[in-house]
């Protein structure tokens, strides 16, 4: 009778072609070989499990086979039957060197390996040192080892392999062909162990692959670990439950149950249904994750994406989900997100995914910004109406003057056929079409003596430059169909703009000081002066922000040096 042979280890890739995952790896190298130029040392670094010392293994095989009949040269795809192949695949081939750097870290332990490095091989054509974890070793190994590295041997290859890059010192990074072993995507890993899983005869629902090819994380000697234990447990029928319970997951009728109620605002259902699946004995971090894995597939069947490998049953139960639209999606996803980063931290796991899903529950029913944007013209609207009805009460009461409020509101509605009934609007047909030097000269320098559509009497003040009357003309035709005339008088009663601005913002100041909040902080902090009062602007249009005075006094406050 036979031992069992567990999968991962069954199914070892012996060559590139059946190495799932890592085409650019096999590509690259394949071409190095063509070229002749393959590197004196290698470095593969991924995540665990993606096949970096399988690579290294068929990388010493390729380097080494000879063919079927003893003639063939190096290559990519060993053949797997000459006795290099077969030697360097049993692991006692003389040549070939494993050395495990995580148990091995010391200068010593590397210095067997560079004592032997300046001997020839045994048999094989190169030597090769396999050092696997090499981010382990220590500071004088890696010195020891670069000198090594420096003067290579024509006749002696390294493979290092690691899953911290980052650790290896640069010296020895800059002196090897360095790859990348990528994470396999789930449906590469779905469809491996499917196959896996008929060789081996087991029976298996789609549904529970998935969860395994999604719990192994990119990781294929992983995803066969746990196809073994979810074989052995089940008796060779791997259902979804058996997954489920064996991952530790909530039932995914349970988290789909948890995400509609948090969707529909359900607050209590939504609590509830955490519960139970924390009282079944789900992890409440792996909950979240479950949440985000179907968030995630809910999205891609809302954009219409191909999932493969779903269960009827559970796309079904998705599309249900899918159709509270991507947005929202979108935003469930983001918020589960920075919530299982946060569960991770909290000294209670299971209070930090209540508050999550509460959070959740909460943020459900609100708009999404593309929902708010739709509303967005009446909204502003309405305010911008508001705002100009209490302006224009505060100001007869207050204050009068040379502006119309009616006026305002027709530039700010109707821009596209401004209506021009007074100086401020020519300036604002200026500054709208980015003339400003001309809007800020009639502000300056023109006094409106008489303002009667399509025709304007104005002074101009000292220092105006001659050519502003024929501007203010040619704007105004360019934009009204109405053939307008400026002519210029000798004297205005009226201050310019700039003048009339200015009063207005001395009278805001004189008034600010009176307001309650800035006479507390000024009996707080003597000597304080009140040197700006800034509109709170309503509207993201800057043109017409002006336009929609102030309806909150707003102070700026600067302590002056006492
Ligand atoms: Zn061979």
């Amino acid at each position: 009778m036979s031992s069992y042979q567990v999968l991962a280890r069954k199914y070892r890739p012996v060559d590139f072609n059946s190495l799932i995952g890592q085409d650019a790896l096999v590509q690259t190298l394949t071409n190095a070989i063509t070229l002749n130029r393959l590197a004196h040392s290698f470095i593969l670094t991924g995540v665990r499990g993606v096949g970096k010392t399988t690579s290294a293994r068929i990388i010493a095989k390729g380097l080494n086979c000879i063919g079927p009949d003893g003639s063939s040269k190096e290559s990519m795809h060993p053949c797997n039957l000459c006795e290099p192949c077969k030697s360097i695949q049993s692991g006692r081939h003389v040549d070939i060197l494993e050395m495990d750097a995580a148990s091995n870290t010391g200068v010593d332990d590397i210095r067997e390996i560079i004592d032997s490095s300046v001997y020839r091989p045994v048999s094989a054509r190169y030597k090769v040192y396999i050092i696997d974890e090499i981010h382990m070793l220590s500071k004088n190994a890696f010195n020891a080892l670069l000198k090594t590295l420096e003067e290579p041997s024509e006749s002696v290859k390294f493979i290092f392999a690691t899953t911290e890059i980052r650790k290896v010192p640069l010296t020895i990074l800059s002196r090897c062909q360095r790859f990348d072993l990528r994470r396999v995507p789930i449906s590469l890993l779905q469809e491996h162990l499917t196959k896996i899983a008929q060789a081996e005869r087991i029976e298996t629902q789609p549904e529970a692959i998935r969860l395994i090819a999604y719990a192994a994380e990119g990781s294929v000697r992983d995803s066969l670990s746990l196809l073994d234990q979810a074989s052995a447990l089940g008796a060779n029928n791997i259902s979804v439950s058996l997954v489920e319970d064996m991952l530790g997951h909530a039932s995914t009728n349970t988290l789909l149950e948890l995400l509609k109620s948090c969707f529909i605002g359900e607050i209590q259902t939504a609590l509830e249904t955490l519960k139970k699946a924390i009282d079944v004995g789900a992890e409440p971090e792996q909950i979240i994750s479950d949440l985000m894995d179907l968030a995630h597939q809910a999205s891609l069947i809302a954009s219409n994406s191909n999932l493969e490998n779903i269960s009827d049953a559970a796309l079904e139960n998705l599309t249900v989900i899918s159709n509270f639209g991507i947005p929202r999606l979108a935003r469930c996803w983001q918020i589960l997100l920075k919530g299982h980063q946060e569960i991770k931290l909290a000294p209670r796991p299971e209070a930090a995914a209540e508050m999550l899903i509460i959070r959740l529950v909460y943020t459900s029913p609100m708009p999404t910004p593309s929902e708010i944007l739709e509303k967005l013209p009446n909204v502003l609207a309405e305010e911008a109406q508001a705002n100009i009805e209490k302006t224009s009460k505060e100001r007869s009461l207050t204050e009068q003057s040379t502006l119309s409020p009616e006026t305002s509101t027709n530039s700010i509605f109707q821009s596209k056929t401004p209506s021009v009934e007074n100086l401020l609007d020519v300036v604002k047909i200026c500054e709208q079409q980015g003339h400003l030097i001309l809007a800020s000269n009639i502000r300056n320098y023109v006094e409106p003596i008489n303002f009667n559509t399509p025709r304007i009497e104005i002074c101009l003040a000292k220092g105006a430059p001659d050519d502003l009357p024929s501007k203010i003309t040619q704007i105004l035709n360019t934009n009204s169909d109405t053939k307008w005339e400026v002519i210029v008088g000798v004297k205005s009663d009226s201050p310019t703009l700039k003048e009339e601005e200015d009063l207005a913002k001395k009278k805001e100041l004189s008034a600010a000081y009176e307001h309650p909040i800035a006479k507390d902080v000024l009996k707080t902090f003597p000597g304080t002066k009140i040197t700006e009062v800034i509109t709170e602007i309503q509207s993201e249009d800057h043109q017409s922000s002006s336009l929609l005075e102030r309806s909150d006094l707003k102070t700026n406050l600067e302590q002056s040096e006492i």
